[in-house]
């Protein structure tokens, strides 16, 4: 039987420096395929020019680069790229590119469907089939900048953890491949453009608050009464908002901060100034600042964006209270590409 390979980017600089040693080799040379697997993001080994050949054949025997492949690329009439991305075991995930004036933002799965069962949510009807590696987030970043210079001549500016999947019960994963983007042995990127998005779930946030990594929080509320929360994000039966508040004050107590929610204003469902009111009290309570998303419909009406006087007056009563609200208009809903959208339909 033929030994499996063993996935080489699963190896930290000190494996491979042991590798090289054990066939006798230099360590240094070790630093120089971490270069090309991470900074470099080489596809394959005989890409690795300053390698002798022997030792190149050698790798291939031994290794291999499960490197994720872009199947198909579709582009919207806004300019925003939805990405879908191949596995090494032939599962598929969506990424997507969205440019704006200033930015060239990447929008990441974290996992291969999402074990939550938010109902407005098209991803939730995937059932959660596996995490991703770190190796295959930070790939997803990695094709997104490539195609910002390609398409756009421009680097890659933000990452979004909004992709499929939810990012803390995948948390070691989604840990490690920050700090390799961040790392200046992998993009260099700084952490405060990276934003991780969650459902939020307490005991992870407080995780997380305690990690040496700072980047930005956005939790998705759509409702600040528990209530109304429970019926559309079922996970707030589990933990609710005040659970949700204390550990989201201990992140800001760490990180210093804002967290940002996210809240989609649904027809008959939060769009009274009950709500609303609710919503501003959370806000009190939470150092945080809030973006009014558009709804994406991914069915047959059973959630509806509210009218548009609605958002106004979320807005005023949020405004009245000093909270800094932005509205978020979609992009790249023609090719499904926008939140809530991403269910590998290609
Ligand atoms: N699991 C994470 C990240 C993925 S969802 C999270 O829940 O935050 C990214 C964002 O899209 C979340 O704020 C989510 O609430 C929102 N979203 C999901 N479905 C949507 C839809 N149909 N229309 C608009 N936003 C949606």
């Amino acid at each position: 039987m033929v030994e499996a390979k063993r996935d080489i980017r699963q190896l930290s600089l000190e494996e491979i420096q042991e590798f090289f040693v054990s066939i006798g080799d230099k360590a240094f040379r070790a630093k120089q395929v971490y270069e090309w697997l991470w900074k470099k993001s080489a596809k394959d080994f005989d890409q690795m020019t300053n390698i002798s050949l022997s030792t190149r054949e050698l790798l291939k025997e031994k290794f291999s680069i499960n490197h994720i492949k872009v199947d198909e690329m579709q582009r919207s009439s806004d300019g925003t790229i939805k990405n879908a991305v191949r596995l090494h075991d032939g599962m598929t995930v969506e990424s997507v590119l969205i440019p704006t004036e200033t930015r060239i933002t990447a929008c990441i799965s974290s996992q291969v469907g999402c074990s939550l069962d938010c109902h407005f949510c098209a991803t939730a009807r995937l059932k959660r089939m596996r995490n991703l590696n770190p190796d295959e987030i930070y790939d997803q970043v990695v094709a997104i900048k490539e195609e910002g210079e390609l398409y756009f001549g421009r680097s890659l500016t933000n990452i979004v953890y909004m992709g499929m999947g939810e990012p803390l019960l995948n948390y070691q994963n989604v840990m490690e491949s920050i700090r390799k983007i961040t790392s200046p042995e992998g993009l260099g990127m700084s952490p405060k453009r990276i934003t991780l998005s969650t459902v939020g779930i307490p005991k992870m946030i407080m995780r997380m608050a305690d990690e040496d990594m700072k980047f930005n929080l956005a939790v998705s509320l759509h409702s600040a009464i528990d209530e109304t929360r429970s019926k559309v994000m079922p996970i707030n039966e589990k933990s609710d908002l005040n659970e949700l508040a204390e550990s989201l004050n201990y992140w800001y107590q760490k990180t210093n901060r804002k967290i940002t929610f996210e809240y989609v204003v649904w027809k008959g469902i939060n769009d009274d100034e009950r709500h609303a009111h609710a919503l501003a009290k959370y806000c009190g309570r939470v150092a945080s600042k809030v973006n009014l998303i558009e709804y994406n419909p991914i069915d047959d009406g059973m959630f509806q964006q509210a009218d548009p006087e609605k958002i106004d007056m979320y807005e005023r009563i949020l405004g009245d209270k000093g909270i800094i609200v932005n509205v978020r208009r979609s992009r790249g809903k023609d090719i499904d590409a926008a939140c809530g959208q991403l269910a590998n339909k290609l």
